[in-house]
């Protein structure tokens, strides 16, 4: 367990005025650092102490970055709490810096592989899954039915497929389907099929009479194999007698995908056939000094061996998006990043609400002042490279490099999004802990803090609180994390919450209108 240590804190630019404190549980007042700083107040762990004086509407600097103003004078050496910042107000998008810093390429790495499922159109499985897409959730529970049957009586016989899922979901009965926006659940529902890891061979289930017809959300055209053989099952065709023809219908159409599956053998790809999704969630202020640099740091590795990476959560990058536009490969990525941070504005407008409902209350117990400290430490995870490209919710990703996936920040929402972008590999970091972990890919684990880290041994795959305590770089952890990966993605390492076969559910994001 964590010995009791020197009082210790981070800052973490040279301008910034304030730190925070490393030590679990916090420090007492009187807590000298090897500075010379004194805390005249007792500050809990991860929460801000004041480096200098302020006064009443000074600003209060983190990552070198305003993340708001005092709203009140404090002495050096003071507690500074959510309550004493006022946030500043988001970065305008009409005036913003395009592609004015575009990182040089970073040098290429080379060499790296995994052992995954090639399919036929050139992506890569890290799992070999068979899935059950569903148009409408009337259908879920038939279709958990026939899974359970399905898991018991054929996958036995088929060694080499790893799991048999539904995906299931609330959408489909009663949605205005012509609404603009109903493109964005039916496009993710379709991608969602379409995920590397289900090894191309959807089977869809249906209702018969929902708004959502299976050719609007997996036209034949979208695959060759849908063309050649029958691929949705209607639960209303006159054909079915009872429920026990219908899951009989279900594990049939299912067979022959298992048959075809478990020919499939893993082979040796390049490192740059996978496509990471990176999100966090339950998020401290140690969130952008340990974990997410660390992550920041393994993307960097994965676009320098030609993957693809997979950043996204708009409201915990709006206040960012200056940083990133200038990022930007070209003006065009730039424009849109400006639309998709533009929609979402429009989107929390027509709630009569802003970015700001972002941080959670957990978020401010581990520090987070409000939306524009957490987005900085967010960002943090996209690493140094350029930004070659954006995409909107539930669009599929071909694109190679670093890529803002739009999203809510939403944990199964933008899990969800990802999925549909086609990620065969999902990083999560977290400081307040989650078990969060999905059926579809692998989720790697990455705690802020090690008294996270060791609290929850049998849940947390990385500890990046090392780095805050001193024992471990940003590079050390950056690396481990990037080897994990390759293993993970070999099915030679299984992650924690896959070895619990902790699953959360899709959840889709579905800002249309329901009748
Ligand atoms: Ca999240």
């Amino acid at each position: 367990m964590t010995e009791q240590r020197e009082p210790r804190y981070i800052q973490v630019d040279e301008r910034d005025n304030v730190a925070i404190i490393v030590n679990e549980g916090g420090l007492p007042a009187g807590s000298a650092f090897a500075s010379g700083l004194v805390l005249l107040e007792a500050v809990p762990e991860a929460h801000k102490v004041t480096l200098t004086d302020l006064a009443a509407g000074d600003p209060v600097i983190r990552y070198g970055s305003v993340i708001g103003y005092a709203t009140r004078s404090v002495k050096r050496g003071s507690w500074l709490a959510e309550d004493s910042i006022e946030s500043p107000a988001a970065p305008a998008l009409d005036n913003l810096p395009m592609a004015t810093a575009t990182p040089a390429p970073l040098p290429s790495l080379d060499g790296y592989t995994f052992q995954g499922y090639r399919n036929d159109d050139g992506t890569v499985g890290t799992k070999n899954i068979l899935a059950i897409s569903t148009t409408v959730q009337c259908v879920a529970a038939t279709v958990g039915y026939a899974v359970q049957r399905i898991k018991a009586e054929l996958l036995p016989r088929y060694p080499n497929v790893d799991d048999v899922i539904a995906i299931t979901h609330n959408y489909g009965c009663g949605v205005a389907i012509q609404a603009k926006e109903a493109a964005i659940p039916v496009r993710t529902l379709r991608n969602l099929s379409l995920n590397p890891n289900l090894g191309g061979e959807p089977l869809v289930a249906s209702l018969g009479c929902e708004k959502m017809q299976p050719a609007q959300m997996l036209p034949s055209s979208t695959l060759p194999i849908l063309a050649a053989e029958p691929y949705v099952m209607r639960l209303q065709d006159e054909e079915h007698h009872g429920f026990g023809e219908m899951v009989a219908a279900l594990m049939e159409m299912a067979e022959r995908r298992l048959e075809r599956l478990n020919r499939r053998v893993r082979v040796t790809c390049p490192a740059s056939d996978l496509v990471v999704g990176l999100q966090c969630g339950g998020s401290d202020a140690f969130s952008g000094v340990t974990a997410n640099p660390a992550l920041g740091f393994a993307a960097d590795l994965l676009v320098r061996a030609g993957a693809t990476v997979l950043f996204s959560e708009v409201t915990e990058v709006r206040d960012a998006v200056h940083l990133l536009t200038a990022r930007a490969a070209n003006e065009q990525v730039a424009r849109d990043l400006i639309r998709e941070m533009a929609w979402y504005d429009d989107y929390l407008a027509k709630g009569d609400i802003d970015r700001s409902a972002n941080p959670s209350p957990g978020n401010k117990k581990g520090g987070l002042a409000n939306i524009v400290e957490k987005a900085l430490g967010s960002v943090a995870k996209a690493g140094t490279s350029a930004l070659s490209g954006v995409t909107g919710p539930g669009e599929r990703v071909t694109q190679k490099g670093l890529i803002f996936a739009a999203t809510p920040a939403s944990d199964f929402i933008c899990g969800t999004l990802q999925l549909a972008a086609s990620m065969n590999m999902h990083v999560f970091t977290t400081g307040r802990g989650t078990p969060y972990g999905l059926a579809m890919v692998p989720v790697i684990k990455v705690a802020t803090r090690t008294p996270l880290a060791q609290r929850w041994h049998d849940l947390i795959d990385v500890d990046a609180g090392r780095i805050a305590t001193g024992d471990a770089t940003i590079e050390d952890v950056g690396w481990e994390i990037f080897h994990l990966i390759l293993k993970v993605a070999s099915g030679e390492h299984t992650t924690w919450a896959d070895r619990w076969g902790l699953h959360n559910e899709y959840a889709l994001f579905n800002p249309g209108p329901v009748t």
